[in-house]
Parts: C-alpha cells; sequence; structure tokens
C-alpha cells in the first residue's frame, strides 16, 4: 500500500517531493525521480537536493511554516535548465512536512535572454551608422566646412550610412509583420511562375550592375496555389539578393520552379522554388545558423554589401506561415542552392 504521502505527490502534474519534519524525503514522484535520481526516497534531503539556496528555503520552511520560493539549476544532458521550486508547508498528523514541487522555466528564461540578446543586437546596429553620421556632421560644422572636395566624399558616406539605417529598420518592420501574422494562413490564390518572373525583372538591374546573370527556369505548365503574393517574392527576392551579392561578377544565379510533385517531408503536394548560384559557397558548418537575426558568414563582406544580417531570417518567418521549409545546400566553393517548398493544398 503507498503512504498517503506518495499518493499525494503522485497527484502532483510537476515534479514533487515530500520532506518530513525529520527531514528525510518521505514521498517523490516519477517526475521528480527522474530529475534528481531513483532512490532518493527515505534520504535526507541535503544529499539529493545539493543547492544550498534550495535547502535553505526547504529548512526555513521546515521551521517557521512559512511558504518559500527558490531555484533548482541543474543540465539535462543537453543544455543547463532552471526550475522554479515552491516550498510549502503542510501541517500534517503525526508529522508535519514540506511539499516541494519544481516548475521547468528553461523555455521562459531562454525567450528573454533571447528578447536581451536581440535589443543589445538591434542597438549596436544601429549604433554604428549613427557614430558614423554624428562624426561626419562634426566635421562638416568644423574642419572641413571650406572643403568641398572633403564635404562631397563625406556626404557620400553619410548617404550611404542613413540608408543602411533606413534598410535596417524596414528589416525590423517586416520581420516584427511577418512574425505577427505567421499563425495566420494566407488565404490569396497566386502563380508563383509569375512571382518568378516578376521577381527577376525587378533584380536585373542589380544582376548586370554586378555582372552576374540572373536565369529563371520555369515549367511549361501554369501552377497557382494558396499563398500572399507579396511575401513569396520578399522571398525570393531576399534569396536571390543574396546569390547575386555573395556570389560575386562572373557567376550565374538561377530562380527554377518545379513540381507540383508528392513532398514526402511535408506528406503533401508542393513546389519547389529553388534559387542557386555558382559563387563561393557557404561552409557546411554555418548552415543550421544561417536563418538567425544578424547571423553572418561574414559580417565585414556582409556590411560591405549593405546586408542587414535579417534577410533570411525573415525568409524563415514566411515559409513558416506557409507551412512549408527551407532547405540550404553547399559547400565552401561550390555554390549555393537554397529551396523553398511550399505545399500547394
Ligand atoms: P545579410 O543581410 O547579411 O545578407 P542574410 O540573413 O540574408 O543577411 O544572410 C545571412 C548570411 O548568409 C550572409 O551574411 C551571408 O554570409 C550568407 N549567405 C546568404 N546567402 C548566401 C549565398 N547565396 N552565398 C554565400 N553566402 C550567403
Amino acid at each position: 500500500m503507498q503512504s498517503s504521502a506518495a499518493l499525494f505527490v503522485n497527484a502532483v502534474p510537476l515534479p514533487a517531493l515530500f520532506i518530513s519534519q525529520s527531514e528525510r524525503i518521505e514521498a517523490a514522484n516519477a517526475a521528480a525521480l527522474s530529475l534528481l535520481g531513483t532512490g532518493i526516497e527515505g534520504r535526507h534531503f541535503i544529499t539529493a537536493l545539493r543547492q544550498p539556496m534550495l535547502i535553505e528555503a526547504i529548512e526555513a520552511s521546515l521551521r517557521d511554516g512559512k511558504p518559500r520560493k527558490s531555484e533548482y539549476l541543474t543540465n539535462d544532458g543537453q543544455q543547463d535548465t532552471t526550475y522554479k521550486v515552491s516550498v510549502r508547508y503542510v501541517d500534517m498528523t503525526p508529522e508535519a512536512a514540506v511539499l516541494v514541487c519544481f516548475e521547468d522555466v528553461t523555455a521562459f528564461e531562454q525567450a528573454g535572454q533571447m528578447r536581451r540578446d536581440f535589443v543589445a543586437n538591434v542597438s549596436h546596429e544601429l549604433r554604428t551608422p549613427l557614430t558614423a553620421l554624428i562624426g561626419f556632421i562634426e566635421t562638416l560644422k568644423g574642419p572641413a566646412r571650406d572643403d568641398d572636395v572633403a564635404r562631397q566624399r563625406f556626404l557620400d558616406i553619410m548617404d550611404d550610412e542613413s540608408k543602411r539605417m533606413n534598410r535596417l529598420v524596414g528589416d525590423l518592420l517586416s520581420l516584427s509583420r511577418v512574425e505577427a501574422e505567421e499563425r495566420v494562413r494566407p488565404t490569396e490564390i497566386m502563380s508563383p511562375g509569375d512571382v518568378i518572373k516578376t521577381t527577376a525583372h525587378s533584380l536585373n538591374a542589380l544582376a548586370k550592375e554586378s555582372d552576374v546573370i540572373l536565369k529563371t527556369d520555369l515549367p511549361d505548365h501554369d501552377v497557382v496555389m494558396g499563398g500572399d503574393r507579396d511575401q513569396i517574392r520578399q522571398v525570393l527576392t531576399n534569396l536571390a539578393e543574396n546569390a547575386i551579392k555573395y556570389s560575386g561578377a562572373g557567376s550565374v544565379v538561377t530562380m527554377s520552379l518545379t513540381g507540383p510533385a508528392y513532398e514526402p517531408r511535408l506528406r503533401s503536394q508542393a513546389i519547389r522554388l529553388i534559387v542557386s548560384d555558382t559563387g563561393q559557397g557557404i561552409d557546411v558548418h554555418h548552415i543550421p545558423r544561417l536563418t538567425e537575426r544578424f547571423y553572418r558568414v561574414d559580417s565585414h563582406r556582409s556590411r560591405e554589401m549593405g546586408g542587414t544580417g535579417l534577410g533570411l531570417a525573415i525568409v524563415k518567418h514566411i515559409v513558416n506561415r506557409h507551412r512549408g521549409r527551407l532547405e540550404v545546400e553547399s559547400a565552401k566553393g561550390q555554390g549555393a542552392c537554397f529551396t523553398v517548398i511550399l505545399p500547394v493544398s
């Protein structure tokens, strides 16, 4: 027969322990055993918990009967995890006890950390062009006031820097709009082939300027599907702009459409939008991180090319909204191939 303490902790939907006034662990539920180790029942609680703040909270609660809050930090084998622990006094006979419950707040803490990192990154990205602008304005007001040649050069740099800030703010706004809509399914009907054609048309000038050949490869049949035309255009623009920017003079960038065909990974009929280039490619170890905000393989080169570090993060959110997938294949020196798989139904 299970003791009433055991029955009690087994009903708690979190890791939970019952610690008696004699400071022994009277009962632990299965989640607590998997968190703290099997064999802790019957032991002195200090030997099972070993974290001074939590031990003090339990001792204090057993002494004065008041509830306490504490933390338990551990590692689940893959990552550091944080538990918020609540300690509640239970005035039962023949012996009083405390009920100790562990709530996993790791995801919450990580979200907080991500938010702090994001704010720090945005501030840093904005500060660099802003510092340049402030510096040049000072120089134009002072030492370079009467120097026509310097004034023109500085104004050109200021023009570049202010456009960089404008692009960054534009991409941040796009990202927040796309994130806000991520759960709303698109209702428009569009032709991905037409979207490729219009995107290629608007990027022709950039391709020419960069000495890159921009090609399209479309099927003979027309494909129509549900999707947000403007967002798919943004996906293709971001991917093709990257391909043109990073593959460099003399390379070939191809935007193609295939399908619809059955995609086992999506378990449905889907089309593929493929943007490939013959540039330098990307080292394999960077690939899993490319869609993180502000992640760049080569920060210097990205900035030089006017990149904000947000293009692929925006692509990822749009693809998620369409319940599709983004696949990246590349090896250093062998070009890059970005494939967007979108379900047609
Ligand atoms: P950025 O604004 O820096 O271009 P993105 O999020 O669009 O930001 O891309 C992230 C990084 O991925 C880029 O800084 C670049 O290093 C790398 N990258 C993206 N596309 C390509 C490509 N076609 N070839 C080589 N590197 C690429």
